[in-house]
């Protein structure tokens, strides 16, 4: 049975709308963008909350090309750890949401690709450039489309503000002129040390995880990308509830807890932010109905 349109929600009706033909290639991930994404609509999150964008923290003086090709490597060295779910139709769910949510912003021009990953550690990473990957271990904790857009848009948040960048200056002797060094020398055939280098830098700082900061603004920012995406801004509270709620001792959340601040403190972060929000609104019949033939498929 069709639900009238007025009963759908707004991310329910365009998604209907923009679902296209693109398959999920995952070869894709590491290549180059077909990249359909509009850019028409301009996030401006200072616009809605005060004080949550801190400008000073924005890494601005690289290239979006070498942003682009040090994503690329990023998550090669990512996929070199855990391979995509072998499920075509739900990753292509997955890559259908986050198109969405990047329409939202004023980066929806980048090559995004978002793949959920065979591995049993909760967790989600996104690279420079675009790419965001989610783990199966934390898609089973799940329980609603707009808990899966929450999560992709606080790794959609962390790639806007460049977050990633910024950690790899810490990590670099020489600083961001050094991982810019690292990026344009992909381009012109690096080295193997370069490589080595690279790689090592990467992996350090996916261990290290994020500035505690850059995590609480990724929070703060993606609730309110995927609020404009029209999702239930309260999403990413129920998830880190869920976080919150496990033993901390689990092995699957070593890694999680490792390179992100505790699933509390997040929520006492978020608090302020979701003032700013309506109560939480029920999922659509019909966006349950979907994430539960995809992801529940899965699980
Ligand atoms: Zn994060």
């Amino acid at each position: 049975m069709i639900a009238p349109l007025q009963t759908l929600s707004l991310p329910a009706l365009l998604l209907m709308l923009s679902f296209s033909a693109h398959a999920f290639d995952f070869g894709s991930v590491l290549g180059g963008g077909d990249d359909s994404g509009g850019g028409s609509n301009v996030f401006d999150i200072g616009e809605m909350i005060s004080g949550v964008k801190d400008i000073s923290r924005t890494i601005t003086g690289i290239d979006e090309e070498d942003e682009i090709e040090i994503g690329r490597d990023a998550a090669a060295v990512l996929l070199g750890a855990s391979k995509p779910v072998n499920d075509p139709e739900l990753q292509r769910y997955v890559n259908r949401i986050g198109r969405w949510v990047v329409n939202q912003t004023d980066r929806a021009h980048l090559p995004w690709r978002f793949a959920v990953l065979r591995s049993n550690a909760v967790n989600a990473f996104a690279t420079p450039g675009g790419n965001i990957f989610i783990t199966d271990g934390l898609l089973d904790l799940l329980t609603s489309e707009a808990e899966l857009a929450a999560v992709i848009s606080h790794e959609v948040a962390h790639v806007i503000q460049k977050h990633h960048i910024k950690a790899m200056s810490s990590l670099n002797t020489s600083g961001l002129s050094g991982v810019i060094k690292l990026a344009s020398a992909t381009r012109e055939g690096r080295s193997n040390q370069m490589t080595t280098q690279l790689v090592g830098e990467v992996k350090d700082m996916y261990l290290r995880g994020l500035d505690k900061g850059d995590e609480f603004e990724a929070d703060s920012m993606g609730t309110v990308i995927a609020s404009r995406a029209g999702y239930d801004p309260f999403a990413l509270m129920a998830v880190l509830q869920t976080l919150d709620s496990i033993d901390p001792e689990n092995s699957g959340l070593a890694l999680l807890y490792k390179t992100h601040p505790p699933a509390s403190d997040r929520l006492d972060k978020l608090e302020p932010v979701l003032e700013q929000f309506d109560e939480p609104a029920e999922e659509s019949p019909m966006l349950q109905k979907r994430f539960n033939k995809y992801v529940g498929k899965h699980s």
